[in-house]
């Protein structure tokens, strides 16, 4: 334990520290950098993130702090705020970065430190979730919770930002890199190969749950590439694709007619590389549409259990975040997310990345 007097120097640092401006930086910053990732280049990237995570460790520590509604005393909240603070800690303790060896030192430091935060998605949901319950018994009137949904949007976009930050610099390390690979950049994504392997993992859960999983008709230009974060692009398809086998699945699971095939149509504009997700589940009823960006909002049926750990991304849905976090990832690099539904028919998910690399990350 931390003797009082020390406790209060690293809250008023925190305090100091979470007040300074914080830094962004732009897909294509990341990829120019780093395609020169000489020990020069590397020592400034280590020396940058030195000053900038500790900015938004303190930041995010603070907002956890200062919850509405009591959130800030639930154990896991409290749980999460302390996983921020130690990361504050590790990186605004660790002596200034002026050789090589320092800056390995330092990159495994900040490897360690992304690893602590692996959890830290489901831990908040377990908070919210118990609040939720808890003021869902108290007051008859449903109950208002945009500032809990707004402050999750900040939270987690914030922490995307600090994994890819520290993704990138950890990633530019590797000695053999793939031909056009730029730490987590991959500069020659092609969006019909990502789509097949989201599909691919999409449809496993989807037979895994249910016994069955709709097709899917991938259409594009195969050969068509453009600079983007795999694991992002990935992980936004998985989440879209799953809800669309999900809404087919149900709704034609217990017919005899033909189940119409998910269709992915990849559009490579100027602006925009535009992937539509295009299903015929029945649509979303307009009155629910609101709601499908909140998180926890699921209409799943049997949710699954918040406190058993290691089953984030497995499941078919249920945790309610697919659609929020999604479009979180897509805005981080300047794109978007749309759902428009035609209820009775189909649902038609738009997930448009910004091609120009240039949009600076959002800072919360
Ligand atoms: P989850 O899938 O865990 O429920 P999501 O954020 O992915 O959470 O989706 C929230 C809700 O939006 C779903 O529970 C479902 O009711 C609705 N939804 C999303 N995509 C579709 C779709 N393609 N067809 C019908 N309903 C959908
Ligand atoms: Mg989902």
């Amino acid at each position: 334990m931390a003797s009082e007097p020390v406790a209060r120097a690293v809250a008023e640092e925190v305090g100091r520290w979470g007040s300074m401006k914080q830094t962004g930086v732009t897909l294509r910053y990341m990829m120019e950098f780093g395609s020169r990732p000489t020990q020069r280049n590397l020592l400034l990237s280590a020396q940058f993130l030195h000053k900038e995570l500790p900015i938004r460790f303190a930041r995010r520590a603070l907002e956890l702090d200062s919850l509405p509604f009591g959130l800030s005393n639930k154990p896991a909240i409290l749980k999460v705020r302390d996983w921020y603070l130690d990361s504050f800690r590790d990186i605004r303790y660790f002596p200034e970065v002026r050789s090589r060896n320092d800056e390995l030192a330092f990159t495994q430091m900040i490897n360690m430190v992304k690893v602590r935060h692996n959890n830290v998605v489901p831990t908040m949901a377990l908070g919210v979730q118990q609040l939720k319950k808890e003021l869902g018994r108290s007051r008859k009137v449903p109950f208002e919770f945009d500032e809990i949904d707004e402050f999750l949007d900040r939270f987690y976009m914030s922490r995307i930002g600090i994994r890819m930050l520290i993704g990138q610099h950890v990633a530019l390390h590797d000695p053999k890199p793939e031909p056009g690979v730029i730490g987590l950049i991959n500069t020659r994504l092609s969006p019909i190969q990502v789509a097949q392997a989201a599909c691919e993992d999409a449809r496993s859960v989807c037979l895994r749950e249910y016994g069955s999983a709709p097709d899917i008709n991938i259409y594009g230009d195969p050969n068509f590439t453009f600079p983007y974060v795999t694991l992002h692009l990935h992980l936004m398809l998985f989440e879209l694709v799953k809800n669309s086998l999900r809404a087919v699945q149900e709704r034609y699971m217990n017919s005899d007619k033909d189940v119409p095939p998910v269709r992915i149509i990849v559009a490579d504009g100027e602006e925009d590389v535009t992937i539509k997700v295009s299903d015929e589940g029945g649509g979303i009823p307009r009155s629910g549409l609101p709601r499908i960006f909140t998180y926890l909002y699921s209409t799943a049926k049997n949710p699954p259990e918040l406190d058993r750990p290691n089953t984030e991304g497995v499941t078919m849905a249920g945790y309610g975040f697919g659609l929020p976090i999604s479009r979180l990832y897509a805005r981080y690099f300047g794109g978007d997310l749309q759902i428009i539904s035609m209820e009775g028919y189909g649902t038609d998910a738009y997930l448009h990345l910004s091609r120009l690399g240039d949009s600076e990350e959002p800072l919360p």
